[in-house]
């Protein structure tokens, strides 16, 4: 056979031989061309009457609703400034809860009145849109309610337009509701919750005496992924419809060498870096560091961090892109949480915190102890929000993919806890003992414990990467984000969580400054209680360790391994509870949320099971067929020659090998078709279940044969890219 008709691996790594990096020329400082793309605040200056500016600029801010009376003004700039830029089309660009981003385009080309054909785009063309919402996944609402959906431009983020080959779109950055006011997206809930944060949040300020006139949620996510040739993974139809690999044994060298992490960033690598930055940068996107990751082909990016309406936009359009610019330099970007077995999979950690309208970061710690004391009340509120909803948030990062990453010793556990570093730890302990060392007075303990907070806090840089939330200096990382999910969904957990408890935090607060006059001493005492009450969610050890989950199951905290029990979180009372007080999902929204959830992880195992029955049977099973007539006719020639010697039988018993290998690998497919065919019942949480336990050890059952398999058929035969040349050959 040739190697043109069948090696398609061979020919793969040769095409991977030639690559040369890809060059754009791009030598203009990105301050130039920065938000070149968006419909920016300059641009609005331009275009805009002044006062509808303001007026504009006042509802961005605020995040308030827009004032319909400006719309046609509003409308009328954006198409001139979009049509000056050369769109032809323009778009309400939304994120559906598929997780990706959504979008109709329609052209702004119209005949006019005489037949004359002429550029149009009006007001409600700005503000709404009706894409039919009867194909996007709804988890139930559409059942109960009308088909219909339409969408709204959400002003909290820039209009920008997107550069294809072929022509430019213009793009509304838009939340996707249904007629009778339900969520259809993964956007509105996010909004929601940013507004009930800062409702709470506001209450607690007011009684520190700060009149600010909003407070945002800040987000800055740092985005993890892979990349590998094109080559290979158009030879990998796991990798196609999974987004991992199913089957790969392990590579000679893997991460063990941990020269990769910071290591020299490849030129075919970095000039795809370059390019995606410069698309980036054009869009307003404020990427700011770019490096190699712990496992061989990871990298990572992480932008600036912007409100976290801005900032999950932004996180959805860096994806998008990274696709696309990946493909004009022949990579694959990889944006699933385990690609591959046996090396680090992929997170997004949001760093996570809130701030006023005025710029002030409520989690750092400030100059003065009042400042200071504000500080550990938005701290102590934080754990608080963290503590008593940790199964929600688990719930927000569950996902197929999560669990192979999850409790592996690479991620942060499954367990959810805090980790605030030593010198924080030590002013909460100070805080509780009511002392410093051995003097009692609350004045002291502000003084000599509270007030240096600043230096200490910064000087923490003692980072715990096992833990799935963590304190770094003036913000919180959540860690335990799936790389491939918006970030939506566990921030508007987030928020929902801390808002609820910065409510409880302003109330008990109010009610101790009426009895105790001193305001200090007041703040002191709730924030005593409050260390107390959040204690066991704090833990600074590692949280890889077995000690660590026998510590938290004593401790009561959840440790929900995988995703059908981390999604039942959904259908607490404490989760209604919650999320209908914050107004973050009503209750038909929140139970189609789990819906869709569990909906989702099925059918990821269910292709899964589908991509892995496929490659073993069409792609392994006849290469080891291949492998074993090779060896049986080489044997038998042998034989022939020199008759059933101990020589011959030696080559005899590698047949054998083989041959109960290929039985090993019948007898497994055969126990994974089982294992399907018992997980069927209309019981979706049962069913997900048994696909989380029962289906997934069959097909790492599968997984195991295939994978000895690659390690003894002749290397010319294996149809499948193996782990050394996808993680290693760029
Ligand atoms: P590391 O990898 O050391 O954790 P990085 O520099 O890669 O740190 O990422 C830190 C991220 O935290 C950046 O995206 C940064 O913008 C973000 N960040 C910094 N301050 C805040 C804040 N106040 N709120 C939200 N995110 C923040
Ligand atoms: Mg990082």
């Amino acid at each position: 056979m040739s190697i043109s008709e069948n090696q398609g691996r061979l020919w793969a790594i040769s095409e991977v031989s030639k690559r040369t990096p890809r060059v754009i020329g791009n030598g203009r400082k990105a301050s130039e061309y920065f938000g070149c793309n968006t419909f920016n605040q300059k641009v609005m200056a331009e275009k805009l009457p002044k006062a509808i500016y303001r007026s504009l600029l006042a509802t961005i801010r605020a995040g308030k609703k827009l004032d319909q009376s400006i719309a046609p003004a509003v409308a009328h700039a954006v198409k001139e400034w979009a049509l000056e830029e050369g769109a032809t089309h323009y778009s309400h660009w939304f994120q559906p809860n598929t997780g990706i981003t959504a979008e109709k385009h329609d052209t702004f080309l119209t005949v006019g009145d005489e037949g004359q054909p002429l550029e149009r785009f009006d007001a409600s063309q700005l503000i709404q849109s009706e894409p039919d919402a009867s194909s996007f996944p709804s988890g139930g609402l559409r059942a109960t309610f009308e088909a219909r959906g339409y969408t709204a431009w959400d002003p909290s983020t820039p209009i920008f337009i997107m550069d294809s080959p072929n022509g430019k779109t213009l793009c509304i950055p838009s939340v996707f509701i249904s007629y009778f006011g339900q969520a259809l997206d993964k956007k509105t809930p996010l909004l929601r919750s940013d507004e009930f944060l800062s409702a709470n949040a506001m209450k607690v300020l007011k009684i520190f005496g700060n009149n600010a006139a909003r407070v945002f949620s800040t987000l800055g996510p740092e985005q993890e992924y892979f990349l590998i040739d094109e080559a290979f993974y158009s030879l990998r139809p796991d990798l196609v419809a999974t987004g991992r690999t199913l089957i790969g044994a392990k590579p000679p060298k893997g991460q063990e060498l941990e020269d990769q992490y910071f290591g020299a960033i490849k030129h075919r690598i970095l000039a795809f870096m370059q390019e995606v930055e410069h698309e980036l940068f054009k869009l307003g996107v404020p990427v700011k560091t770019r490096h190699n990751e712990v496992a061989p082909s990871q990298y990572e990016m992480a932008p600036v961090f912007e409100s976290v309406s801005v900032a999950t936009d932004h996180n959805q359009l860096a994806m998008e892109l990274f696709k696309v610019v990946a493909k004009r330099h022949e990579l694959t970007f990889l944006i699933h949480e385990k690609p591959f077995a046996g090396i680090n999979g992929s997170g997004k950690h949001n760093n996570w915190s809130m701030a006023t309208d005025e710029g002030e970061n409520l989690l750092e710690p400030g100059a003065t102890p009042e400042k200071n004391l504000q500080f550990l009340v938005f701290l102590l509120a934080t754990m608080k929000g963290v503590y008593k909803h940790q199964g929600l948030l688990r719930a927000a990062i569950a996902g197929s993919g999560n669990d192979h990453r999850l409790g592996a010793n690479e991620a942060p556990p499954a367990i959810i806890s805090v980790f605030l570093g030593e010198a924080l730890t030590n002013i909460l302990d100070n805080i509780e003992a009511g002392k410093v060392k051995g003097s009692t007075s609350e004045k002291q303990v502000i003084s000599l414990g509270v007030s240096k907070l600043p230096e200490i806090a910064k000087d923490n840089t003692d980072r715990n990467r096992t833990s799935p939330f963590a304190f770094t200096g003036n913000k919180f990382e959540f860690r335990a984000v799936a790389s491939s999910v918006s970030t939506a969904t566990p921030m508007a957990t987030l928020n929902a969580a801390v808002g609820e408890a910065l409510s409880e935090m302003a109330d008990r607060l109010t009610a101790r400054l009426k009895k105790v006059k001193d305001f200090d001493k007041a703040v002191l005492e709730v924030l005593k209680e409050y260390v107390v009450e959040t204690k066991d969610i704090r833990f600074e050890g590692n949280g890889y360790s077995d000690e660590w989950r026998d510590e938290a199951a004593k401790r009561g905290l959840l440790n929900l391994a995988k995703s059908p029990e981390a999604l039942l979180q959904l259908k607490t009372k404490e989760a209604k509870a919650l999320f209908t007080k914050s107004g973050v999902y009503k209750a038909d929204e929140l139970e189609s949320r789990y819906h869709l959830e569990i909906e989702r992880y099925i059918k990821d195992l269910e292709i899964e099971v589908a991509a892995l029955k496929d490659i073993a049977l069409t792609q392994v099973l006849p290469a080891a067929y291949a492998h074993q007539a090779a060896l049986v006719a080489a044997v038998k020639d042998l034989t022939s020659i020199i008759g059933e010697g101990a020589v011959a039988s030696a080559q005899f018993e590698e047949v054998k090998s083989v041959a109960s290998l290929i039985a090993d690998l019948k007898a497994a497919l055969t126990a994974l078709d089982h294992a399907v065919e018992k997980a069927e019942t209309d019981n979706l949480d049962k069913k997900a279940s048994a696909f989380a336990y029962a289906v997934s050890d069959a097909m790492l059952v599968v997984r195991d044969v295939c994978d000895k398999l690659e390690t003894v058929v002749d290397d010319k035969l294996w149809p499948l890219p193996k782990y050394r040349e996808m993680l290693f050959l760029v």
